[in-house]
This record gives C-alpha cells, sequence and structure tokens, in this order.
C-alpha cells in the first residue's frame, strides 16, 4: 500500500503538535501545582507563626494577671478572729437552728481563703471549736507581728427584725480607719443598714499592737439572716467573707 512518507503526513504533524501541547499543558499543570503547594505550605507557616503569636501573647497576658492578682494584699500579715468558741456559743437563732461561734468560724475560714488567695499571710486565733479568752487572742495576735486584726461577730437582738452592720473600734487612732475601711466593705454589699463605727471597750482591742477591729456583720438574731445563712448553700456566709475583703482590701489601699 501507497504511504506518504512521516514528516509530510498531515495528520501525523497535528497529532505531533497536539502531543507537544499537552505535553507542555501537562508540565503547566504540574508548575501550578507545585506553586499552589509550596503557597499552602507558606500559608501554614504563616500560620503557626500566628498561632504561636498568640498563644504567646496570652500567656504573657496571664502572667500579668497571675502578678497583678495579689494586688493591695501581697504580703500583707491578717489576723482572722473567729468570735467566741467553744464553752462561749455567743448569741444564737434557735429557730434556724444558728449558733454564732459555728458562723463566726464559717466566716472566717472562708475570708482566710479570700486573703490567702490574693497573697495575704493569714493568722486564725481558733481553726476549730476553741474556748479562747480575750487575752489568748490579743496576746497571740501580738506574737505573729500582723498588720492588722479582724475579730468576726455577728450581733444579737431579742427583736427578729432588728438587722444591721456595724464595726466596733477600740482606740481611735489605732483602730478607728481600719473599722471604717470595713464598714465600707460590709455596706452596701450585704443589703442591710448600717450603724456608723463606735468604740467599745474590748480587751481584744485595746491590747493588741495593730490596728484592731470587732465587725458585728449581721444579725444571727434576725429572721431574715437567719433564713440567709441556713440555707445550706454557704452564699451568705461567702458574701460576709467577701464584703470583709473587700474592707481590708480598701484599709490596705487607703494611704
Ligand atoms: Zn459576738
Amino acid at each position: 500500500m501507497f504511504r506518504l512518507p512521516e514528516y509530510s503526513y498531515p495528520c501525523g504533524a497535528r497529532l505531533c503538535l497536539w502531543r507537544r501541547y499537552a505535553r507542555s499543558g501537562r508540565q503547566r499543570e504540574g508548575d501550578e501545582m507545585q506553586s499552589s503547594r509550596s503557597m499552602r505550605a507558606w500559608a501554614l507557616v504563616m500560620f503557626a507563626v500566628f498561632v504561636a503569636f498568640l498563644l504567646a501573647a496570652s500567656a504573657l497576658d496571664r502572667g500579668a494577671e497571675a502578678q497583678e492578682a495579689p494586688g493591695v494584699l501581697a504580703g500583707k500579715k491578717i489576723v482572722v478572729d473567729a468570735g467566741h468558741g467553744g464553752g462561749d456559743a455567743g448569741a444564737a437563732n434557735a429557730r434556724y437552728g444558728l449558733v454564732e461561734k459555728d458562723q463566726t468560724l464559717d466566716v472566717s475560714r472562708r475570708l482566710k481563703a479570700l486573703l490567702e488567695a490574693s497573697g495575704a499571710t493569714v493568722y486564725m486565733t481558733r481553726t476549730g471549736d476553741g474556748t479562747l479568752s480575750n487575752s489568748d487572742r490579743y496576746a497571740y495576735a501580738n506574737r505573729t507581728g500582723a498588720d492588722i486584726l479582724v475579730s468576726v461577730h455577728m450581733n444579737g437582738s431579742s427583736d427578729p427584725a432588728a438587722n444591721y452592720t456595724t464595726v466596733l473600734f477600740g482606740k481611735w487612732r489605732k483602730d478607728k480607719a481600719l473599722a471604717v475601711a470595713l464598714l465600707d466593705g460590709l455596706h452596701p454589699a450585704l443589703g442591710i443598714p448600717r450603724r456608723d463605727p463606735y468604740s467599745f471597750a474590748s480587751g481584744v482591742l485595746l491590747k493588741s499592737e495593730m490596728p484592731a477591729a470587732i465587725a458585728e456583720t449581721v444579725f444571727i438574731t434576725s429572721d431574715a439572716e437567719g433564713r440567709l445563712l441556713s440555707d445550706g448553700t454557704g452564699a451568705r456566709q461567702q458574701q460576709i467573707a467577701e464584703a470583709l475583703k473587700t474592707g481590708i482590701e480598701g484599709y490596705f489601699r487607703t494611704p
């Protein structure tokens, strides 16, 4: 059979061109794939750098917060004196089964935890149901060399409607500023009326060498207070502890 020579075969030439085109097309696709792969790799690297930057920034932020957290209480030495104890029950609310010595210890423990979380060192005059005299309390406080002494109490009245918060001080110069600051923490935070601080001749206040005050936080004998304190959640006790902490912070913040 007659055949044209290969080079002059038009179809062959077209085929040849098409093949060349197809080959170069594949190459182009290959190049594009190559470059899109490296673009993706760069994007990943940039994203990783960005994420690393964010993580580092948030870690720095957390570090700063951790440093800020202790604030004004950092390094402060505070005596927390849970009022009454042992054979001295203090006031009581029979209707709600509340006894002052237990409630003051509950609030004092919460206050201790809050103060320590803010960097303070806390000395408790009692951690259990021990009986302490006033001289036991101030002698212990004086041995610690603490900056302040906060005595935690609850008030009592024969009137179940009576309820307000107040703070007692011993010596005007030594204790008054602490009493005022504590009351500013308690009121209006506790949502009950306040009575301005007044002086009270207690050995705990008069014989302690550091600023000292007795916080008569709430009336344990109040019906409304009895309901709150005995609801089993500990929310009212926590609120009282937080209000005391706010007052203590206010005291140390004031020059
Ligand atoms: Zn008391």
